[in-house]
């Protein structure tokens, strides 16, 4: 249309910003739509990128990124995740996680391609995978399991055509985690079909309780046909420094390589310092996480007292899916009425999938103030629809 092509065209915009888009006609909004951390970069990554970019990290870098860089990730890849990589061919830093999917899914999706995703899923990917030519298979989760993506399902959905997995663990939106067995289990179907994945790890400093985060490519016998997606920016609340980076077989990382070469050249050396100094300042990772967990229950706890509506207590990352179980409004309408009548804004669960239409994903990455402001006028608006 207009000239443009097709492969732009079908890139469908996320729903999320319809939302955006009506909240900014109000002034007083209490905003828990937002899928960032609310507080500043903490001082001792900005001092130290304060402190190098004085002394000259101002340059262009190697299109995979600073090789001081690299060997960090390889490191924090080996302690963290178990992960063994050679830091000069099997990592390579990109433009957040955002950046780091979009490469990976344009590496290995060819048009006609189908790519199995549980769902409820990050809209995001819809459009990775059209650009690149290939087709969403969702694989539906239940509440019940915590929204944890059953093996049989993803088996049963595998077709001749299928050429990748994308996984999301913890979710955005679900906080699902999914745990270490399930994954292995994921890890024999993916193996026999002879298929790819692709992990987006972006929240995986985010877990709570006892639950652990486990990478399926530390698993030898899938590290060949696993792309690992990982990021800075919500771990230490860096999203704006657009830093994540991408692990691999050593041909795949070379493509997306090529891909990012002549795309944007390198991420900024500025932002590969602050990501440098993050992961000298490995404590931050924990202090955030506590943040996160205290408002996690304050925002539970809160939603308990609002009619209609059934939380599921998010096991990850910052956001609580919740159930609309008083009205028969679809989660739009819901959302609409909420903006209108109370200036409070959250994402509907359509956005997520066919089968999230009966959901809400509130976000508890904003202050204690905002969770108590905004869950008190929801109460509001749900009283009033019973
Ligand atoms: N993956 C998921 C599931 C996300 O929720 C987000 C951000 O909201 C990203 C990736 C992108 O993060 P980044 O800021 O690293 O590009």
């Amino acid at each position: 249309a207009n000239g443009c092509a097709d492969r732009i065209v079908r890139m469908p915009e996320s729903g999320i910003r319809e939302v955006f888009d009506k909240a900014a006609q109000y002034d007083d909004i209490a905003d828990l739509s937002i899928g960032e951390p609310d507080f500043t970069t903490p001082e001792p990554i900005i001092d130290a990128v304060d402190e190098r970019v004085r002394a000259g990290a101002t340059h262009y870098t190697p299109t995979a990124g600073r090789s001081d860089l690299r060997e960090s990730l390889s490191r924090k890849l080996a302690r963290e995740n178990d992960i063994s990589v050679d830091p000069e061919s099997e990592v390579l830093v990109t433009p957040g996680a955002m950046g780091a999917l979009f490469e990976s899914i344009h590496s290995l999706v060819d048009p006609g391609d189908e790519v199995v995703i549980p769902e409820p899923f990050w809209p995001n990917y819809h459009g990775h995978v059209a650009s690149a030519g290939g087709t969403i298979v969702p694989v539906e989760t239940d509440r019940k399991d915590g929204f944890v993506p059953s093996p049989d399902r993803i088996a049963d959905a595998i077709t001749a055509d299928t050429k990748l997995l994308v996984l999301n663990t913890p979710s955005n939106p679900t906080g699902a985690v999914i745990p270490q067995a399930t994954l292995e289990r994921i890890a024999s179907v993916v193996d026999e079909a002879d298929i790819w994945c692709l992990v987006d790890e972006t929240y995986e400093s985010l877990v709570y309780d006892d639950r652990e985060h486990y990478s399926i490519a530390s698993d030898p016998a899938l590290f060949d046909r696993t792309v690992t997606v990982h990021s800075f920016s919500k771990a230490y609340a860096m999203t704006g420094w657009r830093v994540g980076y991408v692990s691999g077989p050593s041909h795949i990382i070379d493509s997306i390589r090529v891909l990012q070469e002549h795309t944007v050249s390198s991420v900024a050396e500025p932002a590969q310092v602050a990501a440098m100094a993050a992961l000298e300042s490995p404590e931050l990772l924990e202090e955030i996480r506590e943040t996160f967990d205290r408002r996690r229950t304050l925002m539970v706890d809160r939603l308990g007292s609002v009619p209609g509506l059934s939380p599921v207590d998010p096991a990850g990352a910052f956001y609580v899916f919740a159930e609309l179980t008083g009205t028969e409004l679809d989660s739009r309408s819901v959302v609409m009425r909420l903006l209108e009548d109370e200036q409070v804004a959250v994402v509907p669960g359509s956005v997520f999938g066919e089968s999230a239409e009966s959901f809400l994903r509130l976000s508890y990455a904003t202050n204690e103030a905002t969770i108590e402001d905004g869950t008190d006028r929801m109460r509001r608006v749900f009283e009033s629809f019973s």
